[in-house]
């Protein structure tokens, strides 16, 4: 349920309820904008009856949230979610964009791409220090060392560091080293990792998982919001479909869809998605045109020698023009005459 409080409730008026509810079991969350104050509480009505709540002190109603994902839900708070990842917002007015290698692979490689990344005006950098590889053969990432160097070109370019938690044993030295972790397709109903993302002090970038529903990955958000933690971002990168034109294929209407039924950013990762250079800048475009509210996209300067996602690899040049067409592209959504079109 969703307890909407008077917006001249004190401060122990709201305690008042929490404890009420918390003596019943029933885990909570306070959200506070400046237009409104409320309480959610994922199915607390099993528990407490909203008759028992609503003369409370301080208590203005008290609503059912009748959708299934009651933390994710676009009614459980009021406007949306922006998400501050080192000062770059996600989910706000501006289009944000988060490029890089697909991993770490070495200090050259890092630094070359995080100058033309960071030239380019992009202020988040993602590559991996630990890799999900479908093959235990193929480069797994370089861990550790990767997440130092990761470090120094944060230091070196002032980027924001976005990188992959694959698994619980390695989550707190990911977590130390990003200012965002990403939970990655393969890993989106890894419950265990979900809840320790939950708990994580930093914002975190889940993924959909290349056969998942938009039911199950909102069900995986609430896992994560479930713990605690409210700096989530949605990320779609293409699904397994009947067609093999392409490595996956981009779901551009589940962006409007998971925007509609959530406050949450929707973000689009075009690299994944078509796994072919040729695609990502179309369909990046794509994206951002049904509302996307960022790209993450991949870049090296050999993609002929990376060690992963190579041929998905936009070359520095694409990559530029890329931030150029897609900030054009949102620039027009922009225009007053079709503010609110979409979402
Ligand atoms: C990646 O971002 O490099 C990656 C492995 O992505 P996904 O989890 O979407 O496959
Ligand atoms: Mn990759």
């Amino acid at each position: 349920m969703l307890i909407l409080m008077e917006n001249h409730a004190t401060p122990d008026q709201v305690k008042e309820v929490l404890s009420l509810l918390e003596a019943a079991g029933i885990r909570c969350q306070v959200n506070e904008t400046p237009e409104a104050l409320s309480i959610v509480a994922p199915n607390a009505s099993k528990a407490l009856k909203p008759d028992r709540i609503e003369p409370m002190d301080g208590v203005r109603r008290v609503v059912p949230i009748t959708s299934p994902y009651k933390l994710a839900s676009a009614d459980a708070v009021a406007g949306r979610t922006v998400v501050d990842v080192r000062s770059v917002k996600i989910g706000g007015s501006a289009l944000a964009l988060v490029g890089g290698p697909c991993g770490v692979e070495s200090r050259e490689q890092l630094f070359t791409v995080a100058r033309y990344v960071a030239e380019a005006g992009v202020k988040l950098l993602r590559a991996g220090a630990y890799k999900p590889r479908t093959s235990p053969y193929a480069f797994q990432g370089l861990g550790l060392e990767g997440l130092r160097l990761l470090e120094e070109v944060r230091a070196e370019f002032d980027l924001g560091i976005v990188t992959e938690a694959t698994e619980v044993e390695t989550f707190d030295a990911v977590e130390q080293s990003a200012d965002m972790v990403q939970i990655g397709a393969r890993n989106m109903q890894n419950f265990a990792l979900l809840r320790r993302a939950g708990r994580c002090g930093k914002p975190v970038l889940l993924k959909r998982g290349p056969s998942a529903t938009l039911e199950e990955w909102l069900y995986a958000a609430e896992y994560v919001l479930g713990e605690g933690n409210r700096n989530l971002v949605l990320c779609e990168r293409g699904i397994r479909t009947w067609s093999d034109h392409a490595r996956n294929t981009l779901d551009v209407s589940v962006v409007p869809a998971a925007k509609a039924l959530t406050h949450l950013p929707v973000m689009v990762d075009p690299s994944h998605a078509t796994g072919r250079r040729d695609l990502v800048i179309p369909c990046a475009l794509a994206g951002v045109a049904v509302g996307a509210d960022g790209l993450l996209v991949e870049t090296h300067c050999h993609p002929e020698k990376a060690l992963s996602d190579g041929p998905q690899a936009l070359l520095p040049s694409d990559f530029i023009r890329l931030v150029e067409r897609a900030e054009a592209v949102h620039r027009v959504l922009q225009a007053p005459s079709l503010t609110g079109l979409w979402m």
